[in-house]
């Protein structure tokens, strides 16, 4: 086919990004917003030798999955990309997903992928779940400051200070601010000449105590007359903590180094179940705290600890899996790459009491390796051994010489938590192959409805025990 060509297609697939597949005379298209079961005309965009991408031009037959988006501006904004599919059918397509993969990549077969899958874990109601938005300020064609987020792929804004994923109390702060920047002639951030002040609204919320911070990320030392907004937004019932976070670095990193308290603390805390997290602007902490219970949840259930397990939690952020972990363990290790991520996971297990928790700062793929030789060093003719180990890569997934060590340290149980499926799938294929383990269970449990991204969790177990 040829760009600019139109062509009526049945939308047979989803592709990585929530794209519809469908194919014309054996040629694959990749249609944005069409929804498989669509029948559609299409117009190509882009045509590459044995595949091109198209756009959704008109719908002629919906597809019976396809449902009216709840948010007005689904289809340009970069947040989510399925929005105009029924939940159900989105949980569906998510495990049918994660299933593929473990096939294709991991080299299991479909009666194992069956037999060991316990059902996905979706949400009851799958919108306003985020207790975490970052907003991005610019500027329309009239001059007047906007907020909302960018457009797929690009940094245009749409504006939009009501997202659906996110909390109702996003909008009222939004608008105060827009108002204030107003009032007292303070503009955005501009990407393309580095003027301009305001850059980024995080808004985060902490569910189970209302508590609620904001913290403007600045192209400059202070905000004028940061009293009056102070004033206003201290008003806001839930308001525990505003702060201004300097960044003047020309680049895509959002927050800047360092933070400074404008009112209230510098946190806002939540919990987890029962432990208890300060979270400061410029921590990591899981977006959808709902989903976050039931995935620690499964990650205990599938640890299976009696109270006397060493236990390895690599990848550990914040320390949320391994303050969980800890409170059914004799003892548990958590290794991370960010240094701060590790002073906030050292400050959660002292306010809540945990004693049974140590933390490393490094990469997971040094630290444990390095642990293991010393330790042999230490005790000739011993290992190192772990009866636990519980891993939750980024989406790039685990270094082989971490896997070969996880397998030296001859766990009885590995339980991998994984952002990407595809990379999960690679990883297990050498567990379970050459590392000698079995897979035991798998789930796909749904962290972000109405995105493409599906989080899973697997308990393989060492053969032979
Ligand atoms: N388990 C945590 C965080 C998981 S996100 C939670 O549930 O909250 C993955 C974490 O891996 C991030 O905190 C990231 O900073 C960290 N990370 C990335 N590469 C790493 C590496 N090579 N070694 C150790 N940690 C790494």
């Amino acid at each position: 086919m040829q760009k600019n060509e139109t062509a009526i297609v049945t939308i047979e697939d989803i592709g990585v990004n929530g794209e519809g597949i469908g194919r014309v005379d054996g040629y694959t298209l990749f249609i944005k917003d069409a929804v498989i079961g669509d029948v559609a005309e299409v117009k190509v965009t882009k045509a590459k030798k044995n595949y091109g991408y198209a756009r959704l031009m008109r719908v002629i037959t919906p597809s019976k999955d396809r449902v009216e988006p709840v948010c007005p501006h689904a289809r340009r904004c970069g947040g989510c990309q399925i929005q105009e599919m029924s939940y159900e059918r989105q949980l569906a397509f998510k495990q049918a997903k994660v299933k593929g993969n473990l096939e294709r990549i991991g080299g299991f077969s479909p009666e194992v992928t069956e037999k060991t899958m316990d059902p996905i874990v979706g949400m009851d109601e799958p919108f306003y779940y985020r207790n975490k938005a970052q907003f991005p300020f610019g500027t329309d064609k009239a001059g007047n400051p906007v907020t909302g987020f960018y457009a797929g792929r690009t940094h245009d804004i749409i504006e939009n200070t009501d997202c659906a994923l996110g909390i109702s109390v996003n909008k009222e702060i939004l608008e105060l601010t827009l108002e204030f920047m107003k009032r007292y002639k303070i503009a955005s951030y501009n990407e393309t000449t580095g003027e301009g002040l305001i850059r980024h609204a995080l808004i985060r919320y902490g569910f189970k105590t209302g508590e609620i911070m904001v913290c403007y990320v600045i192209n400059g030392k202070k905000i004028p007359y940061a009293e009056v907004l102070v004033e206003k937004l201290s008003a806001i019932k839930g308001m525990t903590s505003i702060t201004i976070s300097p960044n003047r670095n020309r680049t895509n990193v959002i927050m800047g180094e360092t933070y400074e308290t404008l009112w209230g603390q510098g946190y806002i805390t939540d919990y987890i179940g029962d432990v208890r997290y300060q979270i400061s602007p410029l921590s990591f902490y899981q977006v959808n705290p709902a989903q976050t219970e039931k995935l620690y949840g499964l990650a205990l259930e599938y640890a299976q600890l009696s109270g006397h397990e060493t236990v390895w939690d690599l990848y550990c952020g914040i320390g949320t899996i391994s303050l969980f972990l800890a409170q059914q363990a004799r003892e548990v290790q958590g290794v991370e790459i960010v240094p701060q991520a590790i002073e906030d996971a050292r400050r959660n297990a002292e306010i809540n009491g945990i004693e049974n928790a140590r933390f490393y700062v490094g990469k997971a793929e040094e630290v444990l390796p390095k642990y293991y030789e010393n330790y042999a060093k230490e005790h000739p003719g011993e290992h190192a051994h772990a009866d636990v180990i519980v891993v939750d890569p980024p989406r790039k997934g685990c270094e082989e010489s971490l896997l070969r060590t996880m397998v030296e340290m001859e766990p009885e149980r590995i339980v991998y938590v994984s952002c990407d499926s595809a990379t999960l799938a690679r990883d297990l294929k050498f567990l379970c192959g050459e590392g000698g383990y079995r897979l035991e269970k798998w789930r796909a449990v749904d962290q972000f409805p109405m995105t493409v991204h599906v989080e899973t969790i697997v308990l393989i177990q060492k053969k032979n025990s």
